[in-house]
């Protein structure tokens, strides 16, 4: 039966209701809204059983999810580092969802959980970028980012690519040889942005690289659609694949792209090699962006030959699903036995994410975040795409209770435990 009810607000002022105000309320909505169905002396008799003073107030019902309070135990377990000028990259076209508030909107549910300490980022050398982005692509972005005017912005409507030789001199033009779309534009701030989300993530990886078991970057732009010599995807330079280059001189690394569209940027960087095992759990290409890369058939090339894994699936998705699809990466990271970990972490897997079409949860990322912590890897999450601010926030903080919780429990170990091997 729906039975009405009266909210009451008080707009912050503490002052609490009365009768005398309730009664005359009730009055004037039941005489002037429902006339028809209320006869005078009904008015009358409800009127007059409002006795309480002040009106007693039922508890709120539903209300902003509770932050789930991490045990002692768990309490500062990821070192968390975010991008502090990501601001600035803000492109107000309609539908571009790569906003400032997805930082915001995760922020307001991470920091709650007590899970995190906050580490400041520091700068690296443009070198770490260099190897293994194009030269050609840093510098074009540095430059076109440069002469877009303030407010402006440059997306790219030429794509030559059938003289790969011969890149356009007009910066304009030449946007359409770095480009894989057509909704990443460049402004005056990508550069500054991107560069900076690439220091995040490194100040992270050294986290990690000095023994924090579980580190954090919290960037956007975001990274792993950017290819070695092209860029798309809202993605300028791949974080993930810039740290898994710097961990990989201290032994082998996976990356796991659990973002719901294909990690081409890494796929593409490491194709070729084998001491970085690239997996990606994403949206058939089929129906998916990159639309063009992501097949279960792309497995590497030469040295790199059986060093991808894709796992494409289909439109509709639920967690039990994906957790199976979970499963069989984690079950092919465990016989690679890496040394590290690099988790591309999108949460655009969520149910109702305006660019995915899958129904994750908060307890399914409580559960991926479980099944990946229980590797016991020293891992460094990355962030990646998520569109729907409203939730970021929950599934994040999800994801990283499931992650510590995985990474300290002493159930069935996704792998022996490991600690950083380093030679330097
Ligand atoms: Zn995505």
């Amino acid at each position: 039966m729906d039975v009405p009810h009266l909210v009451f607000d008080d707009l912050g002022s503490g002052v609490p209701l009365g009768p005398s105000n309730l009664r005359k309320i009730v009055r004037a909505i039941l005489e002037r809204k429902y006339e028809k169905l209320c006869p005078p002396d009904y008015v009358d008799r409800v009127v007059k059983s409002i006795r309480d003073d002040p009106i007693q107030l039922r508890p709120p019902k539903y209300g902003p999810p509770k932050p789930i309070a991490a045990p002692k135990s768990q309490a500062r377990a990821v070192a968390l580092v975010v991008n502090d000028r990501h601001e600035i990259h803000h492109v107000r076209e309609r539908g571009y969802v790569e906003s400032p508030v997805r930082i915001k909107s995760i922020l307001a549910g991470i920091e709650p959980t007590g899970l995190f300490f906050r580490v400041q980022p520091k700068p690296f050398a443009e070198a770490h970028i260099r190897a293994v982005h194009d030269r050609a692509l840093l510098d074009y972005l540095k430059r076109a980012c440069a002469s877009v005017p303030p407010g402006q912005s440059l997306y790219p409507y030429v794509f030559p690519i059938r003289n790969q030789t011969k890149p356009p001199e007009d910066r304009a033009y030449a946007a359409g040889y770095y480009c894989i779309d057509t909704f990443t534009p460049l402004n005056r701030n990508a550069w500054h942005a991107a560069r900076r989300a690439v220091d995040v993530t490194l100040t992270a990886a050294e986290m990690v690289l000095e023994g924090q078991p579980l580190a954090y970057s919290l960037v956007r732009p975001p990274g792993h659609h950017a290819e070695h010599r092209v860029f798309g995807g809202f993605c300028y330079f791949c974080n993930a694949a810039v740290a898994a280059h710097y961990f990989s001189r201290h032994g082998k690394v996976a990356i796991l792209d659990v973002d719901y569209h294909h990690g081409n940027g890494q796929q593409d960087i490491f194709y070729s090699r084998s001491d970085v095992l690239t997996v990606s759990i994403h949206g058939h290409p089929r129906f998916a962006y990159p639309f063009f890369t992501g097949f279960a058939e792309e497995k590497g090339k030469d040295a790199g030959e059986g060093f991808n894994l894709n796992l494409p699936l289909g439109e509709k998705v639920h967690g039990e699903a994906y957790r199976r699809a979970l499963r069989k990466a984690l079950r092919a990271i465990r016989e690679y036995d890496p040394v590290f970990l690099v988790v591309s972490l999108g949460l655009d897997t969520g149910k109702a994410d305006p660019t995915g079409t899958w129904s994750l949860v908060a307890k399914d990322f409580e559960a991926n975040g479980r099944l990946i912590g229980e590797m016991r890897l020293p891992t460094l999450v990355v962030q990646e795409g998520g569109y729907r601010t409203g939730q970021l926030g929950t599934n994040a903080a999800a994801f990283f209770s499931g992650l510590v919780a995985g990474s300290q429990s002493t159930s069935k170990p996704g792998s022996a435990n490991k600690r950083p091997r380093r030679r330097s």
